[in-house]
């Protein structure tokens, strides 16, 4: 069936990752007549989330892949810490309390758990690894959407929405260069972030924005998130919070993915375009701090940055995509930089010089450390001394944005008077700044968008019910 065979159903989706689809198949499984528009291509379906990996996920004892014991307390401290208070307790508990069914529910609906790897983001009793990472996942989804009769649209993109007085009324939707006007009774806004709409992210971060590279998506340009906020949705987060790690800087401008990433920060020192160390390296375990570096990056000259470490280091870190930088000598490695090699020599031989004795172990917080330096490096500090000496460059990488809109536990929409919209929902990463203020905990974005997105479905088919 066509777009144009379709101007009205129950519920219309806006977006077509993991939130979208949890959202899609919960509302089409309480018998809704639900249609998905997705502004991407079919082959480019799923967002953000055909990049993901794992679920993190609470749990009293083991469940499926997952081992040990992880139960809501320690989740929501560890969500706590990272997000330095910035988040809503009712909102958080309720995206942690309701993941351990949804490991069930994604089995059901054709996703596979796999065992975690190792290396440095071992996560192994808090994060639930999905087979073939989020692409699985998305085919999975969009299968058993297809099975329950769910209508997609691609090349969808939504571009206007009509809201009179808090209630939906129409979306347009622009389909082969032709727009149409499609009514529902719910709309479910679960289009992600603004991460890939450049001027925005100018506007919000200046001149620098323009070095940001985007991990994920080409289209979460935040149209849908701009529309409600004109419309009157209550505003959530902030505009420079995100979720923005170290990346390779020679990775694309958009959709580079989990490969670009570089995990070896915590093994050596970084450095910015003047040879200068910025921050500790060694503050925390990497899954905890991997997230405030490319905010790190971001406030350097140029937003510009390299890790370095010596041939003590390879083989402990997930090897990135881009092979690093490597010379027999921290002189020679310098100008392969761009740096000036007296200036690099200068500050790995203070950081050498600093470095205490102490017994290497990157699974626990060490106690190799630098005394008299500053920035310290508090763990796993151990000379760089054994050529050969490698670097990487690093950019900030751009996973998503925070500003979003206010939502209730029931996963409606928000008006400025906190109110509730009458029909509109919203889930995913377009509503999770009321959860992350700042900060990121390694696999909590697919556990907000799986557990809001499934009650905006459920709570979107009751309303079309009533
Ligand atoms: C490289 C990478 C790795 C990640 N790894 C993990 C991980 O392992 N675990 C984890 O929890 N999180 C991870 N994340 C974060 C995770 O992707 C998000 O938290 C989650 O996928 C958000 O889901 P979503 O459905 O809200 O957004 P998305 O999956 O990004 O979906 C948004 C959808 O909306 C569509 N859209 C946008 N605008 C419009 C419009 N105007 N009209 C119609 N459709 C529109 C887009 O095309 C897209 O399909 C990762 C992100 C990236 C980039």
């Amino acid at each position: 069936m066509g777009l144009e065979d379709r101007q009205r159903c129950d519920v219309l989706v806006i977006g077509g990752g993991n939130a979208a689809l949890c959202a899609a198949l919960s509302a089409a499984e309480a018998g809704a007549h639900v249609m998905l528009v997705e502004s991407a291509p079919v082959h480019y379906r799923g967002g953000n989330s055909r990049h993901t990996r794992n679920m993190r996920t609470m749990h009293v004892g083991p469940l499926d892949v997952l081992s040990g014991e992880y139960d809501e307390e320690e989740y929501w401290q560890d969500l706590l810490k990272v997000t330095g208070g910035r988040t809503d307790e009712r909102l958080a508990r309720i995206a942690i309390a309701q993941t351990p069914g949804h490991v069930g529910w994604m089995k059901r609906h054709g996703v596979r758990f796999q065992p975690p790897l190792g290396g440095t983001l071992q996560l192994a009793r808090t994060n639930a690894f999905f087979l073939g990472g989020g692409k699985a996942l998305v085919n999975a989804y969009y299968a058993a959407a297809q099975a329950l009769g769910v209508d997609v649209a691609y090349d969808a993109e939504v571009v206007d929405l009509e809201i009179r007085d808090g209630r939906f009324v129409a979306a347009t939707v622009r389909h082969d260069n032709v727009e149409r006007r499609i009514e529902a009774s719910v709309m479910i806004a679960a289009s992600g972030g603004f991460e890939s709409n450049l001027d925005w992210l100018r506007e919000a971060w200046g001149p620098a924005a323009d070095n940001f590279l985007i991990r994920g998506t080409p289209y979460n340009t935040g149209r849908v998130l701009r529309l409600l906020l004109d419309g009157g949705a209550k505003s959530v987060g902030d505009p420079t919070q995100g979720h923005c790690v170290a990346i390779d800087a020679r990775a694309p401008k958009f959709d580079g993915g989990i490969v670009t990433r570089v995990d070896a920060v915590s093994l050596g020192i970084v450095v910015n375009t003047r040879a200068e160390r910025f921050y500790d390296e060694g503050e925390d375990f990497w899954p905890k701090r991997y997230a405030i570096w490319g905010r790190l990056i971001a406030g350097q000259p140029d937003q510009l940055a390299f890790v370095i470490i010596d041939a003590k280091s390879i083989g402990r870190f997930m090897p990135p995509v881009y092979p690093p930088m490597r010379a027999p000598s921290i002189a020679q490695l310098a100008p392969m930089l761009g740096l000036d090699a007296g200036a690099l020599e200068r500050t790995v031989s203070r950081f050498n010089a600093a470095v205490r004795p102490g017994t290497f172990d990157h699974t626990v917080l060490d106690d190799c450390c630098t005394e008299g330096l500053a920035p310290p490096k508090t763990h796993w500090a151990r000379r760089i001394d054994t050529a050969p000496f490698y670097a990487y460059p690093l950019r900030p990488g751009l996973t998503f944005t925070y500003l979003g809109v206010g939502i209730d536990e029931r996963a409606r929409l928000l008006m400025q008077d906190d109110t509730p919209a009458q029909n509109i929902y919203a889930a995913g990463e377009i509503s999770a700044g009321s959860i992350l203020g700042q900060g990121y905990l390694a696999g909590i974005g697919m556990a907000i968008g799986t557990t809001f997105g499934r009650i905006a479905g459920e709570e979107a088919a009751q309303h079309v019910r009533e």
